[in-house]
């Protein structure tokens, strides 16, 4: 059977990876001229890897790291320190650190050790998330009507702890505040790393995720006989009198036919083209409920080292919300005679909440980003900004805000030969890398489990 799939993110790339294995003769269409989606990185004129976006892989992404172990890629991301960073200002930085225990008392001690968190905040703590540690999937679907924030207040944990803790790992997840994002995911987030250790471990790509991770996938399909094409944007799908799907049109005419079609399009894109004959079905009339979360990357080379950090970091208070030196975390990339690096910091910046920033002009942003790196790391006031970079998303991830998971698509569609495969579609994470790599799987499982009868 030939499969034509749209969109080479790591959705699509992942359905097209389990395809390739079974044997399936797989086409991959992507509107850009480089792979990866949101994950995607490129080099510009002066050899500089400029990123999409940070990228961390966890340690409870098995489906992604079972990915990388199949394309040969395994040895390509380095595991850190196991522990929440914030910086502070002045230089400071404090820590959660998971006691050497099995989970939860690794989170009660590593959070009952933490510096930045008052007594009360640890004693309302471990009373408060008790649900969410005790809860399951049921409980955790019922708590979607109301925001984290909300949820949070409710349960007596203190106020302190939300702006301090959790406001950083809400802008982390979904690059929206803790009064905007539902507490589904959020409870989900606490079970789900309360309750395994190994979870919460961070790693960082060797060199950057398009060449440790995108590249070593596009050869793997390729190697199986996968074909790949860029510049070739989905415009449209012309339908057979039975409303399945004809044939797929793209924007520059060219017409391809196949006996099963996937869509790996982020939703925003999704929407413009869905037929508007099968919106009389709930599943893509819901499509419309999404909207995505905007964000911006900003990448910035010193020309010294401004902190020695070896791992992601955290901040409140300040233009981004998580940051690495990747000068530092990704040895085989930003080191000296790489493009612009002469050895300094290489600071890698997830700036969110960002709707204020969509129209923004850059060299604004970047004296606001710098305002906030003089404040947190001392030394940067004495070294000589070399270049910035930032990358805007106005539509990154969909925005999990309360109501909305229910909409999320499976990836078998009411259209028989159309299926959905994306960080948005329904999997047991939220979107993220290990999320898309799930939808693919399940997009490529369900195809052949639907074919096979
Ligand atoms: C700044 C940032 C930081 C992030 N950090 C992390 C992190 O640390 N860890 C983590 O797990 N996740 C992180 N994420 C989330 C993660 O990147 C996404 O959830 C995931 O990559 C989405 O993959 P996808 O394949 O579903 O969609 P996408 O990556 O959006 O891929 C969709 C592809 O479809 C293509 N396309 C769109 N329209 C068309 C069309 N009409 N025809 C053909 N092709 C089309 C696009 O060009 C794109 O290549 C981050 C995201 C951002 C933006």
């Amino acid at each position: 059977m030939k499969i034509a799939i749209f969109g080479a993110g790591v959705a699509g790339l992942s359905a097209a990876l389990e395809l390739a294995d079974r044997g399936y003769d797989v086409e991959i269409y992507e509107k850009r001229k480089i792979l990866g989606g949101k994950v995607s990185v490129w080099k510009d004129g002066d050899g500089d890897s400029v990123e999409s976006g940070l990228h961390i892989v966890f340690g409870g992404y098995e489906q992604l790291q079972t990915y990388l172990d199949r394309v040969g890629a395994g040895g390509n991301y380095l595991w850190k320190e196991h522990s929440l960073i914030y910086a502070e200002p002045e230089g400071k930085q404090s820590f959660f650190k998971k006691a050497n225990l099995p989970s939860p008392w690794a989170e009660v001690v590593g959070g009952l050790q933490a510096d930045f968190l008052t007594m009360w905040d640890k004693i309302s703590l471990i009373k408060g998330l008790y649900p969410a540690l005790a809860g399951n999937e049921e409980y955790f679907r019922s708590q979607d009507h109301m925001s984290y924030s909300e949820w949070h207040r409710l349960h007596g944990v203190s106020e302190h702890s939300l702006q301090k803790l959790w406001r950083a790992i809400a802008l982390a997840m979904n690059f929206i505040e803790p009064n905007v994002i539902s507490a589904r995911p959020m409870l989900t987030i606490f079970k789900y790393f309360g309750t395994d250790y190994a979870a919460t471990k961070f790693a960082f790509f060797r060199e950057n995720p398009g060449n440790s991770m995108i590249e070593p996938m596009r050869r793997y399909i390729q190697s199986k006989g996968g074909r790949i094409f860029i510049d070739a944007r989905l415009s449209r799908f012309d339908l057979k009198e039975d409303g399945t799907i004809k044939q797929a049109i793209l924007s520059d005419g060219h017409a391809i036919e196949a006996d099963a079609y996937i869509s790996a399009l982020p939703v925003h894109s999704v929407k413009k083209i869905v037929p508007k004959e099968w919106l009389r079905h709930d599943y893509f009339a819901n499509l419309f409920q999404f909207t995505g979360s905007p964000v911006a990357n900003c990448q910035l080379w010193f020309d010294k080292k401004i902190t020695d950090t070896d791992n992601l970091m955290f901040s409140r208070g300040t233009v981004f919300a998580t940051f690495a030196d990747v000068s530092i975390t990704c040895p085989d990339d930003f080191q000296v005679g790489m493009g612009t690096a002469t050895g300094g910091s290489v600071l890698s910046l997830v700036l969110a909440p960002a709707h204020h920033l969509m129209d923004m002009p850059n060299d604004v942003i970047t004296d606001l980003v710098m305002k906030d790196i003089h404040d947190r790391f001392p030394k940067s006031r004495k070294a000589r900004l070399l270049k910035s970079t930032i990358v805007k998303i106005p539509q990154s991830v969909y925005k999990a805000v309360p109501e909305v998971d229910r909409f999320r698509p499976d990836q078998i569609s009411p259209v028989d030969n159309f299926y959905l495969a994306g960080d948005y579609t329904y999997q047991r994470y939220l979107a993220s890398m290990e999320g898309a790599a799930l939808s693919g799987r399940h997009a490529a499982e369900k195809l052949h489990a639907r074919n096979s009868k």
